[in-house]
């Protein structure tokens, strides 16, 4: 029996998409095998990367002079390759929401001068300091952001006016989930996001990045580490991970089915809407993340006592609620609702919630 799985990542898929998986597991169409054995330099294989492609341009509205690039080595390797490829000048700006931009900060310092414009390290990152422009730097290269912080519950809600700076963004866990300027690609420079929360499953990382910042790699980049080295190379310079991209495309295929991104909008203003609306009322439950900050993707809260949080777990397992266990060092529970998330898993989640409550008053 499927559980209600509410893992931050890799986070669960839609079932309609897991069937026809398994549906065609060992037979693509008519192609006689399965697509994990077609080679990535046949037309077989062309007719599911590029429809990918153009999908993932479509469902975000992403203009032409951007570029879509399915890579490898996760969120955490555009953490090299972003400085690598876009840090002409050598110089930075970054904000500090938590321990994603503090890898992202960290390995860029080996590539120029990293200057952290904000953090919220001060109250264990549970909201989005105010960004004051004046203190950006008009010569960086680009400014950089998290815009939600999967480990805390934070999201921006509003966007850094960065001016001429490319704003760069690392969208892993909530790529996709909300309409308006906070994912309008032609406010960004760069996005970047792991499949894994929002797109699809591992093993591929979602790239878009405006044309004109390609090309201008550092000399001593590596090939597979240069943005232009795949665009030339049409997007498959070396064999992509050619499975999960497929399951990517029937992703988005599904998404488009829900409405596109206005459409599971609405469903993940729903989600969120009533498990907050749950916390907020609750004398057991306490949300963690500042209300103006709050994501829609991951929800934390704490209970009053730590033996209380164990128990909550160890209960919600037994009946079928996995993965709410807040990350290791922060602790408390936290809640990922992604597009694949069934409403009605957090409907049941939060019925479970008042009934945990009411039992231990
Ligand atoms: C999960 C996550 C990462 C790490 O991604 P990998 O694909 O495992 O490298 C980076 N940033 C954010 C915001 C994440 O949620």
């Amino acid at each position: 029996m499927r559980v209600c799985n509410f893992s931050a990542g890799p986070g669960c898929l839609p079932l309609p998409v897991l069937e026809k998986i398994r549906n065609e597991m060992v037979e693509h169409e008519d192609h006689g095998m399965s697509v994990m054995e077609m080679s990535h330099r046949t037309q077989m294989f062309y007719d599911i990367f590029y429809p990918a492609q153009d999908l993932l341009k479509k469902i975000m509205n992403i203009p032409d002079n951007y570029k879509i690039l399915f890579l490898t080595g996760g969120a955490t390797t555009q953490n090299s390759m972003i400085p690598m490829n876009l840090m002409k000048n050598k110089k930075a700006d970054y904000v500090n929401t938590g321990v994603w931009s503090e890898k992202s900060i960290k390995e860029a310092k080996r590539f120029g001068d990293i200057k952290v414009v904000a953090s919220s390290e001060d109250r264990m990152y549970n909201y989005i300091p105010t960004l004051d422009a004046s203190t950006f730097r008009p010569d960086a290269d680009y400014f950089h952001i998290t815009t939600n912080n999967t480990i805390y519950g934070t999201r921006y809600t509003q966007l850094p006016n960065t001016g001429n700076v490319p704003l760069v963004a690392d969208m892993s866990s909530n790529i996709m989930s909300e309409t308006g300027p906070l994912m309008d690609v032609q406010n960004f420079g760069l996005i970047y996001a792991g499949a894994q929360k929002n797109i699809g499953p591992s093993g591929v990382t979602v790239v878009i990045v405006r044309e004109d910042l390609i090309g201008n790699a550092l000399p001593f980049t590596p090939d597979m580490m240069d943005y232009s080295v795949h665009v030339k190379a049409n997007y498959i310079y070396n064999t992509p991970p050619t499975f999960a991209i497929y399951v990517v495309k029937l992703c988005l295929e599904w998404l488009q089915e829900q409405g596109g991104i206005a459409g599971i909008e609405k469903v993940n203003n729903y989600k969120a809407g009533i498990l907050y609306d749950f916390l907020d009322n609750s004398k057991l439950f306490i949300p963690s993340a500042e209300k103006e900050s709050r994501s829609l993707m991951n929800i934390t809260c704490t209970l009053s006592t730590k033996d209380l949080e164990a128990k909550f777990i160890k209960e919600a397992g037994e009946n079928g609620f996995v993965n709410l266990k807040g990350y290791k060092t922060v602790g408390g529970l936290r809640i990922s609702m992604y597009n694949a998330q069934p409403a009605e898993n957090v409907e049941k989640l939060v019925e479970f919630m008042k009934k945990f409550e009411l039992q231990n008053k």
